[in-house]
């Protein structure tokens, strides 16, 4: 049975209905969560008042099914299996979405469980739930055991909020003011006044501070007051919302007062561990911090522990730190040879003396061919010499001539056209570029041939 947690709800189904709860949630966290729609309420009202929420201190309830309502808000005496509706319980053990604290979910059940609750909300200050009838007709004036599922992740959310809003006007100064929150059972926000982004060292106090205060097994009290006896008390309110006469005062000794109508944990070390995930800007002048606790501090914790094991596996070694900087280290390096392959020539030219002259007409893969002819040229007493290197979807040709019958700009000008290229330049160098790779070594034959038309053995 799902008194005893051990749920039979389908959990996949329970997952998605949750999702959408939380997404309803977020379109009015800021409000009261007293949702105006069209429907019987009026008529509910007067024939039942409003119902009694006894979830303070309920997570489980035995309560009539005082009145059901379709989709559209329509009563109806019974809902059956397969549909949606809502429900009206005369004793509500579910929390309805208001003060930023997400509405309970959970289920209805008898001898088996017989409907999800996916959300809880309140109408005209009634408190109903939504519920997915799963596998038997409900009728009104059932009685059910009504069980709230996961309230205790939500409570301790939501009391860490307090922690943290005491914390923030600690570190922050008291001007911080809250602006809004929303509490669920995986994670918390809260959005408050401060002009200026948190610095990281202020972030970690405010971490620190709520952790401190968590580990100091700090007692939680509710109390009820007049409004003003309330205030006098210190307890924080939240500007431009609505209080009635009395108000309901959450207190953990002298860390944090403030009005609020939502769950609680019993004492701060129940909340477990609270990390901040994220602090953002919401609009000038207002900041957002994102924090998780209780089992999702478990799980966020390992998320990142897992995340770290992984960096660890990528970068080969148990100091991340050490790995980094050795692959950082290799970069240097390739970089460093890369560059020097590129700044010289990959394999020697090929070069023949024909008679007293050297005679080279090479492919060059890499390096520099200008600077390869200048160095031919000066080390060389007689020399003609053509190289030609494709670059990526270019050629290049350079030619050079010292003390020989070959004019480079005539030698370049009869091999350019090749690879479909033009150019020229003195008769002791010039240079052409081209655009056609493909015929590189059709260019080489060429320019052999005609520097041998000029070069003779004996010549
Ligand atoms: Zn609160």
């Amino acid at each position: 049975m799902l008194r005893d947690q051990n749920i039979k709800v389908d959990t996949e189904k329970f997952d998605s209905l949750m999702n959408e709860q939380k997404a309803k949630a977020k379109a009015a966290w800021k409000g009261s969560g007293d949702s105006s729609t069209e429907g019987d309420f009026k008529i509910l009202l007067e024939k039942y008042g409003v119902n009694e929420f006894v979830g303070y201190n309920n997570i489980t309830y035995t309560s009539k099914i005082i009145a059901l309502l379709d989709e559209n808000f329509k009563e109806v005496t019974s809902l059956e299996k397969g549909t949606t509706g809502w429900v009206m319980l005369d004793k509500t053990p579910f929390y309805a979405t208001s003060g930023g604290q997400n509405g309970d979910i959970g289920a209805l059940e008898d001898n088996e469980h017989i409907a999800i609750i996916s959300e809880t909300a309140k109408f005209h200050g009634l408190n109903l739930s939504k519920v997915n009838v799963e596998n038997s007709t409900i009728n009104q004036g059932e009685e059910v055991e009504a069980v709230v599922v996961n309230r205790y992740e939500i409570a301790k959310h939501h009391s860490a909020t307090h922690l943290l809003q005491s914390a923030l006007k600690i570190v922050l100064g008291d001007t911080v003011a809250q602006a809004g929150s929303l509490n669920d059972d995986k994670r918390l926000r809260f959005d408050f006044t401060y002009p200026k982004a948190m610095s990281k060292d202020e972030i970690e106090e405010v971490e620190d501070l709520v952790n401190t205060m968590i580990a100091r097994n700090i007692q939680g009290s509710v109390e009820e007051l007049p409004i003003d006896e309330a205030k006098k008390k210190g307890a924080i309110a939240m500007f431009g919302e609505k209080y009635g006469d009395t108000v309901r005062v959450v207190k953990f000794g002298d860390v944090s007062v403030e009005f609020c109508g939502g769950t609680h944990v019993r004492n701060t070390n129940d909340i477990g561990s609270f990390y901040i995930t994220k602090e953002s800007g919401v609009s000038a002048g207002v900041r957002r911090i994102e924090a998780v606790c209780g089992n999702s501090a478990i799980s966020y914790a390992k998320s990142c522990i897992k995340k770290y094991e992984d960096v660890q596996t990528e970068v080969k070694n148990n100091n991340v730190l050490v790995g980094i900087k050795k692959l950082k280290d290799q970069i240097k390096e390739l970089k460093k040879e890369l560059e020097e392959a590129q700044n010289s020539s990959s394999a020697p030219v090929q070069e023949e003396m024909i008679g007293d002259t050297k005679v080279v007409v090479d492919i060059v893969k890499n390096g520099d061919i200008k600077k390869l002819v200048d160095d031919y040229k000066n080390g060389n007493e007689k020399v003609a010499i053509l190289l030609i290197q494709a670059k990526g979807e270019k050629v290049m040709l350079v030619a050079g001539s010292k003390n020989t019958a070959v004019k480079a700009g005539d030698w370049i000008k009869a091999v350019a056209p090749i690879v479909g290229g033009g150019g020229g330049g003195r008769a002791d160098f010039a240079q052409a570029g081209g655009k056609d790779v493909s015929k590189i070594e059709d260019a080489k034959q060429a320019a052999l041939e005609f520097v041998k038309g000029f070069i003779k053995g004996n010549g």
